[in-house]
């Protein structure tokens, strides 16, 4: 069955140091790499199509480029005079790794600006992603545009998936922030937090809390991911469904961690349905993931590390 995939919320430039004071080039942001991991996972009868906002200038057109070499859509990206991407480094200092961010400005802040432009797209999508970040960027006027256009996909029938992905340095206000990831859950129909986010942010004491709050807010499929010690599985009627974590022997990177598992599951579960099988195999990409450098691991080292040829 053909369908299409879209993710949105924010692709930033990535700087990271390379030899000396030479730093290196690349994008990366939540809902981009987890559009890269579906694209790669999904057969072609699927696309897959970011939704962001970028500048008219040149780091803005070579983004552009980039994510169109990794087969995921272009189309569905609003071009904003006088804007440019937001842009992070990486810095490394006896193999610890801290971020510097400057966003404040970017231009996928205005991404849902658009409600005419966000509804086209969604209408076109069978399944839409998005996270707290994707929320934690935009004005509250404009939370409410995305979340709305959201609600009314879910009542469609459609699957719109959140990651709460709680980051609190983005969030001026914890309860805002709080009650805006609440919101976000309740437009979506699965929702894959990390339970240690959700501990800390929500208070909750294990993760069969985690799943009662969002059943109380109406979510009816979910995700919890547990870092190495496995995913629940709370799907509809069916009872909880513990699916381990694969073996790491070192871990080298843990960027995207949670993004390659969503992308991995999203693109066996949108083509077979077994939500189980589903987080087995996100479970060892997410595993393969973190044994490489960087967010997006390329197709080749992925082939390599879970044994299986991707088409
Ligand atoms: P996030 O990176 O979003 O915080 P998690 O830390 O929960 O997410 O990790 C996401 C997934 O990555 C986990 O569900 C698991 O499959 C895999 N994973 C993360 N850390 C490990 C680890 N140390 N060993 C094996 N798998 C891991």
């Amino acid at each position: 069955m053909a369908g299409r995939l879209l993710s949105i919320g924010e692709c930033m430039v990535e700087l990271m140091q390379a030899e000396g004071d030479l730093l290196r080039k690349g994008y990366a942001g939540d809902t981009f790499n987890t559009a890269y991991y579906a694209r790669l996972f999904l057969p072609d009868d699927w696309s897959v199509d970011y939704l962001t906002a970028v500048g008219t200038d040149t780091v803005s057109d070579e983004m552009l480029a980039f994510i169109e070499k990794t087969g995921v859509g272009t189309g569905s990206i609003r071009r904003v005079e006088g804007r440019s991407p937001g842009l992070y480094m990486i810095h490394l200092k006896d193999g610890e790794r801290s971020f510097s961010y400057w966003r404040s400005v970017s231009a996928a802040k205005t991404l849902a600006d658009d409600a005419a432009h966000l509804r086209s797209a969604i209408e076109a999508s069978d399944i839409v992603v998005f996270t707290g970040i994707t929320l934690a960027i935009l004005a509250p006027s404009a939370v409410e545009t995305l979340l709305s256009e959201l609600r009314r996909a879910k009542a469609a029938g459609k699957g719109v998936v959140f990651d709460p992905n709680i980051r609190a340095r983005l969030w001026d206000d914890k309860a805002y922030m709080l009650e805006t990831i609440s919101a976000g859950a309740r437009a979506a129909s699965l929702v894959m937090p990390s339970f240690d986010d959700e501990a800390v942010h929500f208070g909750d004491t294990d993760i069969a809390a985690t799943i009662a709050r969002y059943r109380g807010l109406g979510v009816e499929n979910i995700v919890v991911k547990d870092g190495p010690n496995g995913v629940t599985l709370s799907f509809g009627d069916a009872p909880l469904h513990f699916v381990p974590s694969a073996k790491v022997d070192e871990i080298v990177d843990t960027t995207s961690a949670g993004d390659s598992f969503n992308g991995a599951f999203l693109a066996r579960y949108a083509t077979d349905g077994d939500a189980g099988k589903a987080a087995q195999f996100a479970a060892e990409t997410a595993a393969a993931v973190i044994q490489h450098h960087g967010a997006l691991v390329s197709k080749d080292k992925l082939e390599r590390s879970l044994d299986i040829e991707i088409l």
